[in-house]
Parts: C-alpha cells; sequence; structure tokens
C-alpha cells in the first residue's frame, strides 16, 4: 500500500468499517454519496472556523443572539469589486463580498483581513478603554497584522491536527488492513 491512498476508502476498507459497525456495505456507500453531496458546498466554506468563532464571541458582545458574518461570492463580471469588500450593519450584520472567481489562497488572506476590521471594531474595542476603532479610523495596519497571525494560526493547527489523524486512522486500521 503506497502512502497515496492510505485515506482513501477503497472497498476493503468499506467493509471493515461495516463489519465493525455491524452495518450492510450498501449503507456505508449510501452515507458516502450524502456526505459527497455536503462537501461540494464546503469549498465556499473558507476560514470557517474563524468565522463561526468570532460570529458566536460577537453574539455575546453586542448582545444580539442574531449577529451574522456572511460571505457573499459576487459575479466575476462585476468590475467594481476587483478584491474584497466589507459591509457592516453595527450589531447586526457583517458582509464580506469578494470576486467569485478569486483564487482560494487569496481569498483566505482577504477574509481574514476583512474579518480584522470586524475584530478592531467590535472586539478589540470591547477590551481597550483608551482607543477607539470605528469605520473612519485607518485600521488597515491592524486588519493585516489579524488576518496574517490568523492564517498562521490556522496553518499551524491544520498541521498539527494532520498528524494526530494520520496516528489515529493508521492505528486503528493497521491492524487489518495495511501491511508494513
Ligand atoms: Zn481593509
Amino acid at each position: 500500500m503506497t502512502k497515496s491512498n492510505e485515506f482513501e476508502l477503497d472497498n476493503e476498507k468499506k467493509q471493515i468499517i461495516a463489519n465493525d459497525l455491524g452495518l450492510p456495505l450498501s449503507n456505508i456507500t449510501d452515507v458516502e454519496r450524502m456526505y459527497a453531496k455536503i462537501k461540494r458546498g464546503m469549498k465556499e466554506q473558507y476560514l470557517a472556523h474563524l468565522i463561526r468563532t468570532l460570529e458566536n464571541q460577537l453574539k455575546e458582545i453586542t448582545e444580539n443572539k442574531f449577529f451574522q458574518i456572511v460571505v457573499q461570492p459576487v459575479p466575476a463580471e462585476d468590475e467594481n469589486l476587483e478584491v474584497s469588500c466589507a459591509e457592516y450593519v453595527e450589531k447586526c450584520y457583517f458582509v464580506i463580498y469578494y470576486p467569485e472567481n478569486m483564487h482560494g489562497r487569496q481569498l483566505r488572506v482577504q477574509l481574514a483581513h476583512e474579518l480584522g476590521h470586524l475584530f478592531l471594531i467590535e472586539c478589540f474595542n470591547a477590551i481597550k478603554d483608551n482607543e477607539h476603532y470605528d469605520e473612519k479610523s485607518n485600521t488597515e495596519p491592524l486588519s493585516t497584522l489579524f488576518g496574517l497571525l490568523a492564517i498562521m494560526d490556522k496553518n499551524d493547527y491544520y498541521i498539527k491536527k494532520n498528524i494526530k489523524i494520520f496516528y489515529i486512522l493508521h492505528g486503528k486500521l493497521s491492524k487489518k488492513t495495511l501491511h508494513y
């Protein structure tokens, strides 16, 4: 077995999972097919953990349990939008617009930067008494700093997490399917 297919769910592994869970093989393939549909939408969910966490914290800070962060792609032919931009309705919602053809890597950086603006206006203001940031403040450098920290933290998280997942999967499946 080569390294490239260690994580692939081939028929042999599906049968092992089916046996372990006491389910017919058809259940495994049905759930796999349903999951593939959900997975298609995941491509759009960049920085989902960061957005979700920030959104939850802002629900508390703004005392609005319906506070929402929305990420909205805009048709690529709209020439008014070459990079991302954000709209904030205070204490209600924050919308980030981006051209739909933006490359994933650039999009992550842009989203993290835009979230930095929101962080400064709401979260940073909540902990800093002597400074006050609003839409008119020059929050560009600090938003970029926030974005950098968020992306670096995320990369770090996934590097550690992948190693852990590798050992869990490897430990669980190696006894039965991997032959070294
Ligand atoms: Zn900005």
